[in-house]
């Protein structure tokens, strides 16, 4: 039963759109200009935000990745992190940014420590020059095992990063080949052992399962050796190939084994439960599987849809009632920061009305796993049953999600088909140009 709820299982592809809901169906100009009033609005003691850094730079490219970034070039890199010191100065100097404090930073990419350590040092500076960063805020750097150097990740740690994320994908040292990963898996290890050494007390790595030939048990090998290791949070994806892509393309010539479907993918997944739980580890969302007296704050706080600044080329934020997205192009990025004084690097903005505000709190709240009742009441002033009776009281009768009186929580079917889910608490108008835009 579990593995045909529904016809497929969306993952990435709608995920991205689905968290960016009713965001890329605007292109008003008016909500950009509304989104600078707001940030010089005076008086307002704003919420605890987070903040996102994107650095859009890797050292090498792995071919089954499709986020946004590109090879690091040098001179280029000096560029864009000029243009981003401007863009932390220009919303330093904002109302908004003055009266808000930060509890979580996460740095991401790309891959920040393609940077030279100092690049990554100054960073940290000015954002600790400029924001007003809590003294016990997560703050996470995303990193690689092949430049993950010990200096470069002592410096980080003497600058107050305080969690890392690997993206380590798999152990297995015949499929890291095919991912074009450029390091080995014992290499691997020894870089995360060497972070722990340093002393970093919460550690992340990524895995990726239902990869070109990978079998059940060299997932469940992947799973072992990551909590073998004793790490604070392990997060398992599943791969997504993208269509049009060189990979894709691969994969159809026969040249790179081919990936699994829906029911290898799905008991991917579910042994990810059950290896990690076993281990002793609780799952936080969707993705991230932590130590009990440990949780990712940065995704805890996204989820539960609090404020996010967001800086870079494509980074994507959330402020009051504003969703927005950075310009595109590391190049665009750095032309529209140097063609004025005072420019946000803002493309595209929306003010979410309030229907728009209750549903993207529980698309992106499902992705927890679970739902308040009671913060939605505080927060609408309406009932989460009343505001979406049809779509809990269907999800509830098809086993997807479980209710009491204080939360609707995902039940473990609800998490295999979590996207599809959320999906249900979008209006229909828009889930219908995102399958046009993104669907098969
Ligand atoms: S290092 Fe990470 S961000 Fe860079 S290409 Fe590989 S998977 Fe993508």
């Amino acid at each position: 039963m579990i593995y045909n709820i529904y016809s497929k299982r969306k993952g990435f592809e709608i995920l991205c759109p689905l968290g960016s809901y009713p965001l890329f169906l605007r292109k008003n100009k008016d909500d950009k200009e509304e989104l600078i009033k707001f940030l010089s609005e005076e008086g307002t003691r704003h919420k605890t935000s987070s903040l996102y850094v994107h650095i859009p730079f890797c050292d090498s490219l792995c071919n089954f990745c499709c986020f946004y970034r590109g090879l690091l070039k040098e001179t280029q890199a000096i560029r864009y992190l000029d243009a981003l010191k401007k863009e932390i100065v220009r919303y330093s100097d904002t109302n908004y940014v003055k009266s808000s404090s930060f509890a979580s930073i996460y740095i991401g990419g790309g891959t920040p420590t393609s940077l030279r350590t100092e690049q990554l040092t100054d960073l940290l500076a000015l954002l600790k020059e400029r924001f007003n960063i809590r003294s016990d805020a997560e703050i996470t750097v995303e990193t690689t095992t092949h430049n993950a150097e010990r200096d470069k990740l002592e410096a980080l740690y003497e600058n107050g990063v305080n969690r890392l994320s690997f993206g380590v994908q798999t152990f297995k040292d015949s499929i890291r080949n095919i991912l074009t990963l450029t390091d080995t898996r014992s290499e691997a290890i020894s870089v995360i052992r060497a972070a722990r050494e340093i002393g970093f007390e919460n550690i992340d790595i990524d895995l990726m399962y239902n990869l070109p030939g990978q079998s059940m048990d060299d997932w469940k090998m992947d799973l072992r050796q990551a909590a073998e290791l004793e790490l604070e949070s392990i997060s398992p994806n599943p791969l997504f190939v993208a269509r049009g892509t060189a990979f894709a393309k691969q994969i159809a010539a026969g040249e790179i084994p081919p990936i699994s479907g829906n029911r290898v993918e799905i008991d991917m997944y579910l042994l990810a439960i059950s290896e990690l739980e076993n281990a002793g580890y609780r799952q936080q969302n969707l993705v991230h599987f932590v130590l009990p007296e440990k949780e990712h704050l940065y995704a805890r706080m996204r989820f539960g849809s609090q404020d996010c600044l967001a800086l870079g080329t494509s980074g994507g934020g959330f402020l009051g009632a504003y969703l927005y997205g950075n310009v595109r192009g590391i190049n665009r990025y750095i032309e529209k920061i140097e063609s004025t004084n005072a420019e946000f690097p803002v493309n595209i903005c929306a003010k979410l009305t309030a229907e728009e505000l209750m549903h993207k709190y529980v698309i992106w709240g499902l992705h927890s796993t679970e739902v308040g009742k009671n913060a939605f009441r505080e927060l609408f002033g309406v009932e989460l049953v009343d505001a979406f009776p049809e779509q809990i009281k269907s999800l509830e009768r098809r086993g997807l999600i479980e209710s009491d009186k204080s939360m609707i929580v995902l039940t473990t079917a609800g998490k295999v088909w979590c996207t599809n889910v959320a999906e249900e608490f979008c209006p229909e108008r828009y889930v219908t140009i995102f399958e046009k835009m993104f669907g098969d």
